[in-house]
């Protein structure tokens, strides 16, 4: 009854008293039930119940109370199950909430749901997690993929069971799957919303996600969700904006730099036409574009240097998963034994990989020419960046190369277009920057999307040109109906 609807237009129901919080939450219960995606690993029935039955009065200054949304599994929930869609950590029940959980649920929002991800948010699939392929709730067929990691969180909005889902993005995982589902996915800043309680991926580049179905209803959350927090040494001291009250202001930054060499690696010329379609229309809004170039050398390392430094990170971040800190005990008589046992059973074959790969950057013999070296590559990316970013306000492009491939698609991962227009977003993180994904345009009822990227803490002038190319766009508020 009220999916697909958005924060604010639940928030006028709830002030007028046409629905309560526990309508709502039954609702999205409901849905989730049936959700036929594999967007969930666990389902809070009761404890959302709970919280919503206990509300007492409505607080119509709060825009998010009474709000139902759902949380990737890789963000610790206190009493409630937490897996990261790893088998290591089956059984696992924190005994806290993630600063970003708890923080919603001071803001009296109602968590429903833990949704699926690739394994310890791995990957760019939404295929690795122990339950299985995540299902894309746009295509009926269900033969395409939503994309990952933050796979789960993105079925989930995109069927229009929440208004909002909190997620991670360590290389792309908020904002290429935002491209594949039609939604609006925020990376912000580096440090601007605490990690406590997100598990670990590649700290340098880890941040909190967010998806949406607008724009206003991502600066909402944000608003809530930014600032520091003392139990993350990490989170920063910036000053924190009620970032929803500047989308719709008139957006006073209006340079905005276009990297050349990724517009022109993409082959699918719908994707390319809509993109250029957009940028037409930012001009005729009296935007100024600015053709730019990185080199393609550069470009085409983006990804090898990220596949080190984050496999590198992982590697050590995950020693913790040992098999007796957390997850089913395993036998064998020495610390070793029991260890090797919990990982070689807990762990599926790419998260393997992924250590395999860091331990070897990371050797002693090694780390010069592997790790240290993807460290220099890594500054002298962000230098191109931040030079870019100089003369202009934000860099647009193309979210992704193409629609949500299907299943077994594989791509060319040598490719210049897969090195370069499948890992561009790692820019954002590289440099630490707020990157946002709209969708901008449809094929074959497939939505594809754009991403903005701003200066550091400029989470202000990216919801401001975001909310621009929303209104550009006319692609608000969009979901995959009936599920089925
Ligand atoms: N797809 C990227 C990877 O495979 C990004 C993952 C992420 O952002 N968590 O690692």
């Amino acid at each position: 009854m009220y999916e697909g609807k958005s924060i604010l237009q639940l928030h006028e129901l709830l002030v007028s008293k046409k629905v309560t919080p526990l309508d709502l939450v039954k609702d999205a219960i409901e849905l989730a039930k049936k959700d036929d995606n594999n967007a969930f690993e666990y389902i809070m029935e009761n404890e959302a119940i709970k919280i919503a039955s206990n509300l007492g009065e409505v607080d119509e200054n709060n825009l998010l109370w009474g709000i139902p949304f759902v949380i990737k599994d890789n963000m610790s929930t206190k009493d409630v199950p937490t897996t990261a869609s790893s088998n290591i950590l089956k059984g696992y029940i924190p005994v806290f909430d993630a600063t970003v959980v708890k923080k919603l649920k001071d803001a009296k929002a109602v968590p429903i749901g833990k949704t699926t991800l690739d394994e310890l948010a791995m990957g760019g699939t939404g295929t690795s997690g122990h339950l299985g392929v995540t299902h894309n709730p746009w295509d009926k067929s269900k033969t395409r993929l939503v994309g990952g990691s933050s796979c789960g969180s993105a079925a989930a909005t995109a069927a229009g069971i929440v208004p909002f889902a909190l997620a991670s993005d360590t290389g792309d995982s908020t904002r290429k799957p935002a491209s594949f589902a039609g939604l609006v996915g925020l990376k912000p800043t580096w440090s601007r919303i605490s990690r406590w309680g997100l598990f670990p991926f590649a700290p340098s580049l880890d941040t909190i996600g967010i998806f949406s179905r607008n724009v206003m209803d991502c600066a909402i959350v944000t608003s809530v969700l930014a600032g520091r927090d003392e139990k993350d040494a990490t989170s920063s001291t910036e000053k924190v904006e009620n970032y929803w009250k500047f989308v719709g202001k008139p957006c006073e930054k209006r340079n905005i730099a276009i990297v050349k060499e990724i517009v022109d690696t993409i082959s699918d010329k719908e994707v390319v036409m809509a993109f250029n379609k957009t940028v037409s229309e930012f001009k005729n809004r009296g935007f100024k574009i600015n053709e730019v170039s990185i080199p393609n050398e550069v470009l085409t390392s983006l990804f090898p240097t990220y596949f080190v430094i984050s496999c590198a990170e992982a590697t050590s971040n995950n020693a913790n998963l040992d098999g007796i800190k957390f997850g089913p005990l395993s036998n064998g008589s020495t610390y070793e034994e029991v260890m090797c046992e919990a990982r070689t059973k807990g762990f599926g074959e790419l998260i393997k990989r992924r250590f395999v790969i860091g331990s070897f950057a990371l050797m002693k013999e090694n780390q010069n020419d592997l790790f240290l070296r993807a460290q220099r590559n890594r500054r002298r990316i962000v230098e191109i960046v931040n030079n870019i970013l100089k003369d202009n306000d934000f860099i647009y492009l193309p979210a992704a190369p193409s629609i949500a491939p299907k299943i077994n698609e594989s791509s060319d991962r040598l490719s210049d277009e897969y090195l370069i227009a499948d890992n561009h977003l790692v820019l954002g993180n590289f440099a630490g920057l707020p990157s946002i994904t709209l969708p901008i345009g449809f094929k074959n009822d497939m939505p594809f999307g754009a991403n903005l990227m701003g200066r550091a803490f400029d989470e202000v002038g990216l919801f401001q040109v975001a909310y621009e190319l929303e209104q550009i766009t006319g692609l608000a508020n969009i979901y995959a109906k009936g599920g089925k």
